[in-house]
């Protein structure tokens, strides 16, 4: 409820910063400008502040010089922390927070004390003190991690939403705390609890106004970058919203802060009332008033008879100064560019340390480039590229070639082979594998060429790289580079892009040793209607015509009232090889093994692997004294080999307790059969088993498929029956199931390899009709592989497929799986009928002439014919 109310007070804010903004200012201006004599005495009598002394004494000074101190050494390292993070616009946003809060409270300071700024030179040491940067720099973590404006506000209310509850509960807390001191009789001590209160006061205030509103304009007022994104982005922030919810206080600690600030109420309710009663004559010489009416000197008069103090807080603000700028620059650079895609931009116009040189995200690489370019140094630093082996990697530049290749720019790794002219070398592998231990530094302190240096170490193993560094997309990025110096053409990866993929999903799933994406290009072919139903089957595809034809057959279809399907078998199969000593001993075991008691223990091991997987057949075979023995079970929506893998292998553990001299060879025995051709898949069904009909009148034949029944039943038998039967196939008896299959699976996250028992398919076509010009055509597929859940149907292209479907993830246990299966041989029966089609009416070397042959990727060729090179017959 709270949460909610702060998330909208967030969205609020963030979405109407304009009036925020003149809201606030004009609310701190009237502050400015009110009377201050009627007000001088509010906090005093609020607090009984007893008058302080015309001249503070020497420990006065001496305290508020070394809280001066200590209020420019905090705030030194609050902003230093914050350059950790390697973003200007955290700094600057920090920054503005800062001086904003300072400007309100000194602000209640003046207006409440009187409109001196001697009051304002002790006060402010303590607000400063008091500032947290961390909650306003976490809220801006949120919207840097945003992609567009409508996700500025939304993070900046989700943080809100966060971050509200437990800020106002600390400033309630904090007040109160503080303001126990304002009641201690200890004048000075009063006077500073004063202080300490409304610097919280006004840093919550500014927090809950003016910062979120600040941060939305600004970053608005940032846009976009050229590529599209903003350019405030930084990639390594994505996680930091959930990150956050993950931290959320512990709520005992928010319990007793709660019944701490209730007591602390208690306390001062009781304190003033205290106070009422023994009259006010105390609180009307406020200390402060008196001390501001005699602090009537002008201040820039006071600049000239500094005292003491002033000298030693001048002093340590100007060592800090000499130390930031002289000796922390390059170190703060490095770090930036490190981690800040913004802050790079001008890296490449001159030699820098090689820390500093060798980080880059590659919005800034890309900015860059059009630098490089300009200057004339991407061509040389194109054709001066070499490869080096990896004994001479000391310094790496990357710089942008800005090879852009399907809109794709891959930032490229230069091997400068004079180290000098990068600056500082790559830290020691010691110190850096110091710094990757070091929970404070970790990963993002490294440059990419001493990442690089550790894995050619082997400190880091390069299969590792995802896991290990701060951003999976970082250690893919490394590992391009590390490739491309292997490479006949190092550049060969600028092609591949790898940048704004979701790899989370993919490691330790769907691939390893990853160096990018693939990107596919994804046609629809429909609407195809399926049993009353209609769906626009996604298609991915390097082959031109496919989907087109697809397209035409599927219209055929609908036009004809559609394509019916069932479902004549689910489930899949693992087939282990077990040897037994003997072969008469491996007839024993199969013999058990068809035994009701036999089934039922293995069953029951089986059985205990998965929530989905019920063992429903073995089929044991022997061929000399080697036992293959076939599981097979529903899998629910999954594929399910890994399933089928699981449960055979516990199942075969306890079938040797039974059988102690069998020796497993292989959980894989080939007699599944997986991912090659084989009769047991065609005979006995594998996966799903469908059955796909239709009958398409003789009109849509000639006007849609611009052919006849009588030619496609003609063709179908020469060509799909007798042909594919003199060819020796198995379960072959079709014209291109695989490429609907192969197409489907790769959009919809299914094994591709698969592809070769699922394509197994008879398409039957026969005359029908009471003119026997129509035509009926079937297509049965007894060995369909293929899941809507795990492997690559998790990841987010393909589960947008599986969507567009409305078969992605589970269901009652199977059913999508099954439908998704009845869509492949659906889709299967409408590439059959069109390209039969276009075979029978002599179209298909035609059209693949004009929609299968690129007329702009293939190069001239190198080597024209001429009689020489033209082959001899
Ligand atoms: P999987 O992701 O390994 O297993 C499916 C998981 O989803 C199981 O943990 C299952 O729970 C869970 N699940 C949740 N809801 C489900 C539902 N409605 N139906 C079914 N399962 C559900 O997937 P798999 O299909 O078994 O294996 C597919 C992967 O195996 C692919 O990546 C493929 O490339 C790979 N593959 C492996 C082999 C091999 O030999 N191992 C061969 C070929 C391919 P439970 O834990 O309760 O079962």
């Amino acid at each position: 409820m709270l949460a909610r109310l702060f998330r909208l007070h967030g969205l609020l804010v963030a979405s109407h910063p304009w009036e925020v903004i003149v809201g606030t200012l004009a609310v701190t201006v009237c502050l400015m400008n009110m009377n201050s004599s009627s007000t001088s005495s509010q906090m005093c009598s609020w607090n009984n502040c007893p008058k302080v002394k015309e001249e503070a004494p020497s420990s006065d000074i001496i305290v508020l010089t070394i809280t001066r101190c200590m209020a420019i050494i905090y705030i030194y390292f609050q902003f230093k922390n914050l350059l950790q993070l390697g973003s200007k616009y955290i700094l600057g946003i920090a920054g503005l927070f800062t001086v904003f809060s300072s400007f309100v409270f000194s602000t209640v300071v003046i207006h409440f004390f009187g409109k001196e700024l001697t009051g304002l030179n002790e006060a402010l040491p303590f607000f400063l003190l008091l500032i947290d940067l961390s909650k306003a720099c976490t809220l801006a973590k949120f919207a840097l991690s945003s992609n567009s404006q409508e996700e500025v506000r939304e993070n900046i209310s989700k943080g809100m939403a966060i971050l509200g509850p437990t800020f106002t509960l600390d400033a309630l807390v904090e007040c109160l705390v503080i303001g126990i001191g304002t009641m201690s009789g200890v004048p000075q001590l009063e006077i500073m609890c004063c202080f300490g209160c409304m610097s919280v006061l006004a840093n919550y205030f500014v927090f809950m106004t003016f910062f979120p509103a600040c941060v939305s304009l600004v970053l608005e007022l940032s846009r976009e970058s050229r590529e599209g994104r903003p350019i405030w982005q930084m990639s390594h922030l994505a996680n930091v919203l959930a990150e956050e919810e993950d931290n959320k206080p512990n709520p005992v600690t928010q319990r007793v802060k709660i019944i701490m600030s209730l007591g602390l109420a208690l306390v001062h309710a009781h304190t003033r009332l205290t106070a009422e009663r023994s009259g006010r004559n105390r609180t009307a010489e406020g200390p402060v008033a008196e001390r501001l009416e005699s602090a009537g000197t002008v201040w820039p008069l006071k600049l000239t008879s500094m005292e003491l103090e002033h000298v030693i807080t001048l002093g340590l603000a100007l060592l800090l100064a000499i130390k930031y700028v002289f000796f922390e620059q390059a170190d703060t650079e490095s770090s930036l560019s490190l981690r800040s895609p913004i802050s790079g931009a001008s890296l490449v116009q001159k030699p820098r340390a090689a820390d500093s040189c060798c980080r880059r995200d590659q919005s800034a690489a890309r900015k860059s480039s059009a630098g490089v370019l300009a200057t004339g140094v991407a061509s040389s630093a194109v054709s001066d590229v070499k490869p080096l082996p990896e004994a001479d990697i000391t310094c790496k530049v990357r710089r942008s070639v800005s090879v852009e290749v399907g809109g794709c720019a891959s930032p490229r790794l230069e091997t400068c082979r004079a180290p000098a002219g990068c600056g500082a070398e790559p830290r020691s592998l010691e110190e850096c594998m110091a710094v990757l231990s070091d929970p404070q530094r970790g990963p993002e302190m490294l440059t990419d060429s001493e990442v690089i240096n550790l894995v050619t170490a082997r400190k880091i193993l390069n299969y590792k790289l995802e896991a290990l560094l701060e951003t999976p997309e970082r250690g893919v990025a490394i590992r391009r580079e590390m490739l491309a110096l292997k490479l006949p053409v190092s550049s060969a990866l600028s092609g591949l892009p790898y940048k704004g993929y979701d790899y989370s999903k993919v490691m330790g799933a769907c691939c390893e040793n990853v160096i990018g994406y693939m990107p596919v290009p994804v046609g629809v072919a429909g609407p195809l209607l399926l049993d009353g139903q209609q769906f626009h089957v996604p298609m991915a595809t390097t082959e031109g015509c496919l989907v087109a034809s697809t397209n035409r057959g599927c219209r055929a279809v609908s036009l004809s009232g559609g394509c019916s399907s069932r479902i004549l078998a689910d489930s899949m199969t693992r087939g282990p090889v077990v040897r037994l000593p003997s072969a008469c001993r491996a007839a024993e075991v199969k013999m058990w093994l068809e035994t009701t008691d036999g089934f039922g223990l293995v069953k029951e091991a089986f059985d205990e692997t998965s929530r989905f997987a019920r063992l429903e057949k073995l089929l044991a075979c022997v061929a000399g004294r080697n036992l293959y023995i076939r599981f097979q079970s529903q899998t629910g929506d999954a594929m399910g080999m890994n399933m089928l893998s699981k449960g055979t292998e516990q199942a075969l553990g306890r079938l040797k307790q039974h059988f102690p001299d069998m020796e497993v060879l292989s959980v894989s025995g080939n007699y599944c059969t997986d991912k090659k051709s084989a009769a047991i898949n065609w005979i006995l069904g594998r996966g799903k088993s469908a059955v796909c009909e239709a009958t398409i009148p003789a009109q849509v034949v000639r006007e849609v498929l611009k052919s006849s029944t009588a030619a496609l039943v003609d063709l179908n038998i020469s060509k799909n029956l007798v042909g594919s039967a003199m060819a020796g196939s198995i379960g072959g008896f079709n014209a291109h199931a695989a490429n609907i299959v192969s197409a489907i699976f790769i959009a919809c996250g299914q094994d591709p390899a698969q592809t070769v028992g699922s394509s197994s398919c008879i398409t039957q076509m026969e005359a029908a009709g009471p003119d026997g010009d129509d035509l009926y055509i079937s297509c049965t597929m007894p060995s369909i592989e293929l899941g809507t859940v795990g492997g690559g149907t998790n990841l987010p292209p393909q589960q947008a497929c599986l969507q567009m479907l409305g078969v992605a993830g589970p269901n009652q246990p199977g059913e999508n799986a099954r439908q998704l299966a009845r869509v492949v041989c659906a889709t299967v029966l409408a590439g059959e009928l069109s390209l039969m089609a276009a075979l029978a009416a002599g179209h298909l070397v035609k059209s693949h002439m004009t929609h299968n042959r690129s007329k702009t990727s293939l190069p001239e060729m190198a080597f024209p014919a001429t009689e020489t090179n033209v082959p001899k017959r």
